[in-house]
């Protein structure tokens, strides 16, 4: 009896800490439609039950089942969103925070400061936020001032699927976090929601939780998708294949979106360029109209008799977009131009059930074609979720972000051309390059899948069945893949010493770790440890180095290690404007506008090669002369920012003078945001944001190319010599420690006429060649002074002269040194 009691007391108890209230939501009528036909909607009760008896929740289901946009609102009307705290979403893509947010707002009939999105530079949070979608990296940070979240009373960790680093990390912390939260009797829930079922790595993983957390799986109604292999698998030129099939979907078979998966912004607009030449299109055309079909009909034969092309349509303004990731392997993208691809296509779908007995489709209905990619702006891929205009067929052309992140309605036919552009990263050398690889076979299901979301859909694989049989089944975790010294250096901070021991849903490499921490170590980040016992014994000691002072003022910035030591040492000489201006725009990617992918037409090739003398004779400009070209491609940046704000960061500037817009916008906000950093790591910095910075004096350039070679140390490169040119491929190439191969200055660098002796580098991309990104000259004699860290001087009995006095502690003379496993003479200094 007593038993009884005491269950049902503790009933009570639990009946007590779950939000009892219902938060009304005053949805309008078609959203509430809309809604009802989610598979999630039936699965309200069952999540909600999971979420308030447990403190972890795994959550599957189909990419466009409803989980981002319906699992927050089941919480706010369960009252989670309360004066206890607020309900957070971390989405691995600033896209996906952004436009969820947006679409959140939108069906709750909540004003964005209710709703709001918080990413790296900008956001909407408002003292009355509720609900917060965020990037994982923004929560990260927060993590490091609130250890417990407490502004959180749930935490949505989505597209955990995707197994982005942050993300592997947050449901690591979170394991920790949530249970402690509870212990101290401040309620917190955690959900993880994934795309896919393989959650096993969070579920069985006894590091992380030690009773496994429910899987709920919501069911979504998907239907059949007929998966249609090629016979052959193109090697190279599957824009030009995937081109084609749309190309015959579109004239052959039923109404229904296409969605087209390539792999970079180049071949996406390369086959949006193809396409909308292929299929013109006005948008202020009436299709339904069958007296302007006729038009089009007619408009199209005469294009073919006469062999002219019509005006290309553009949709987008192409200059406004952004470089997309992975675009600096252009040559992908670049296809050979089909003009008349119209007339010699060998139609052959035989393959297709629908092609023998449903009714054809009408060749001259328009194509309303749309590219997709994560960088894209949010009002261009906002298009994507609206219906094509009345009686034309959408077609997206998209990268990856449309596998998970985005589900576009009316998709039936998806192209998919098995592939995918990634970054990698080769832990040995630093060496990043993009290269394009097969998917998975999880990625290429994920693909299919698109195509059954309202009916049963058609997919193309640009591949053969025994292509796809030797994908890999799953795709790896993104932290196995990269360095992780930002990482370590924010676990350092959260007082986490033995990163080794930190319950990752997957490891990243030891090597990986210990070469995290070296750099660490290097910078000054890290205690150095001590220097005993075996190589073994040291690398597992160095796994828990603590955090120095200078580690802690690092981790206060939000830019990677390296970089965050430069800020550190800016100080002096009034060089912390320039310093803060000059890491802001190496964090940005690309900050020139290209205008070296395709054009369009003759005239807008034209167009854009006198752009882009204007771009390299403005490059040419900003690098200056004397000491400022010294500072090579950094003081570019730092001319070209400067140039821009001076004139009042405008479109029109940038777009005259060849600079991304959108990339001086996200400078001028990172600046603010390490000015502030700065000043609150120093309270007695007093630097400021200022527009109408002057150029560095001399003395500030030299003091700035010192501190730059502080911050890249381990990215040093020396010229080889013509005496030691053993093999022509050496021409003026450059000898780094760690590569055997040479690495070379690029023509578009500030230094490629100079070829200065040292330089320090921002990092090595292979594209044709293994190229220098970011260059900076600096002079051999900083190095031993520096960089001690880095050099191992020759004893004295094997150097001919006297290089170091015990007593004086001065150093003489040192003719050699050896930097890694490189040698390298070293003019004698006095210090
Ligand atoms: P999941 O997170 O499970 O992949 P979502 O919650 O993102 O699913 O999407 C649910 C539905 O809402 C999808 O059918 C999608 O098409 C629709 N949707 C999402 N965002 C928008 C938007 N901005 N405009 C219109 N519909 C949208
Ligand atoms: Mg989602």
């Amino acid at each position: 009896e007593k038993k009884e009691k005491d269950v049902k007391e503790e009933a009570h108890k639990k009946e007590d800490c779950k939000p009892a209230v219902f938060i009304p939501v005053d949805r309008l009528p078609e959203i509430q439609e809309a809604r009802l036909r989610l598979p999630i909607l039936a699965e309200e009760q069952v999540i909600m039950e999971a979420v308030r008896e447990n403190e972890c929740v795994v959550l599957c289901g189909e990419t466009g089942s409803g989980k981002t946009t319906q699992v927050p609102q089941f919480l706010y009307e369960a009252g989670y969103a309360s004066s206890a705290g607020i309900i957070g979403v971390t989405e691995p893509r600033r896209v996906a925070a952004v436009s969820m947010s947006h679409r959140v707002a939108t069906e709750m009939n909540l004003p964005s400061g209710v709703v709001s999105y918080q990413i790296r530079y900008e956001g909407n949070v408002t003292e009355d936020t509720k609900i917060k979608f965020m990037t994982d990296g923004v929560l990260l940070k927060e993590i490091q001032k609130d250890f417990l979240l407490q502004k959180y009373s749930v935490i949505i960790i989505d597209e955990a699927h995707e197994r982005s680093v942050y993300t592997d990390i947050l449901i690591g912390l979170l394991s920790r976090i949530v249970p402690l939260r509870n212990k101290k009797g401040l309620p917190m829930k955690l959900i993880i929601m994934s795309a896919t079922l393989r959650v096993e790595d969070f579920t069985e993983n006894k590091r992380l939780f030690r009773s496994p957390p429910p899987v709920i799986k919501v069911e979504a109604r998907q239907f059949a998708v007929t998966v249609h292999f090629n016979k052959r698998t193109p090697m190279d030129n599957y824009t030009g294949e995937a081109f084609r099939k749309i190309c015959k979907i579109h004239r052959m078979l039923p109404p229904g979106g296409i969605l087209v998966f390539l792999t970079g912004q180049a071949e996406v607009h390369s086959v949006c360029r193809r396409l909308r030449k292929a299929f013109p299109y006005r948008p202020n055309q009436e299709h339904t109209d069958s007296m302007e079909t006729e038009d089009l009909k007619k408009s199209k034969r005469e294009k073919k008799k006469k062999n002219v092309s019509l005006p290309r349509i553009n949709l987008d303004s192409y200059s406004a977009l952004p470089v997309d990731e992975g675009d600096e392997d252009r040559q992908a993208g670049i296809d050979e131009d089909d003009d008349d691809e119209g007339s010699d296509l060998e139609l052959e779908l035989g393959d297709h059930p629908d092609s023998d007995h449903e009714e054809k489709a009408d060749p001259s209905i328009p194509l309303y074609v749309l590219p997709l990619y994560s960088l894209l702006a949010p009002e261009q891929q906002a298009k994507v979720f609206r219906p094509p205009p009345a009686g034309a067929r959408l077609c997206v052309v998209a990268t990856n972000v449309a596998e998970t992140s985005l589900t576009i309605p009316g998709v039936k036919y998806v192209v998919d051309c098995g592939r995918v552009k990634k970054r990698f990263y080769d832990r040995v050398t630093g060496v990043s390059s993009f290269k394009v690889t097969w998917i998975s076979q999880a990625s290429a299901n994920q693909r299919a899948g698109r195509a059954g979301r309202t009916e049963p859909g058609h997919c193309y694989r640009l591949y053969s069945s025994a292509v796809f049989g030797d994908f890999s089944l799953f795709s790896e975790a993104e932290i196995t893949r990269r360095p992780v010294d930002d990482l370590v250096i924010q676990m350092k901070d959260l007082n986490i010493e033995k990163v080794v021991n930190f319950p990752f849903p997957t490891p990243p490499s030891s090597e990986a770790l210990i070469a995290a921490e070296q750099l660490l170590i290097s910078l000054g980040a890290l205690e150095e440890p001590p220097r005993r016992g075996r190589l073994g014994e040291m690398e597992r000691a160095r796994l828990s180095c603590p955090i120095t002072p200078l580690g802690r003022a690092m981790a206060a910035f939000p830019v990677a290690p390296r970089y965050a030591k430069m800020l550190a040492l800016g100080r002096q000489q009034g060089c912390m404007p320039y310093i803060i201006t000059i890491v802001a725009a190496m964090t940005v990617r690309e900050i020139f506008e290209d205008y070296d992918r395709p054009a369009g037409s003759e005239e807008e090739s034209t167009k854009m090669a006198g752009k882009k003398a204007r771009s390299v004779q403005m490059r040419r400009l900003w690098a200056g002369q004397g000491q400022s070209l010294q500072l090579g491609d950094l003081m570019v940046l730092l001319g070209a920012v400067g140039a821009c704000e001076f004139a009042g960061c405008t479109r029109q500037f940038c777009e005259e003078n060849g600079l991304r817009f959108k990339a001086m916008l996200e400078i001028r906000r990172l600046r603010g945001q390490l000015t502030n950093a700065v000043n609150a790591v120093c309270s007695d910095a007093g630097v400021y944001v200022d527009n109408k910075m002057a150029p560095p004096t001399e003395s500030q350039v030299v003091f700035l190319r010192q501190i730059v070679l502080a911050g890249l140390g381990d990215h040093i490169a020396r010229r080889v010599q013509a005496e030691e040119l053993l093999d022509p491929k050496w021409r003026n190439g450059y000898k780094t420690p760690l590569l055997d191969d040479p690495v070379f200055i690029h023509p578009s660098s500030a230094l490629h006429k100079t070829l200065p002796e040292f330089v320090v580098y921002q990092e090595v991309m292979e594209t044709t060649k293994m190229y220098m990104r970011g260059v900076c000259a600096v002079q051999a004699e900083w190095i031993p002074k520096l960089l001690p860290q880095y050099c191992h001087f020759s004893a004295p009995e094997e150097s001919p002269a006297p290089w170091y006095c015990p007593l004086s502690g001065r150093v003489k003379c040192r003719q050699q040194s050896t930097f890694f496993r490189v040698s390298w003479k070293l003019p004698a200094i006095e210090m």
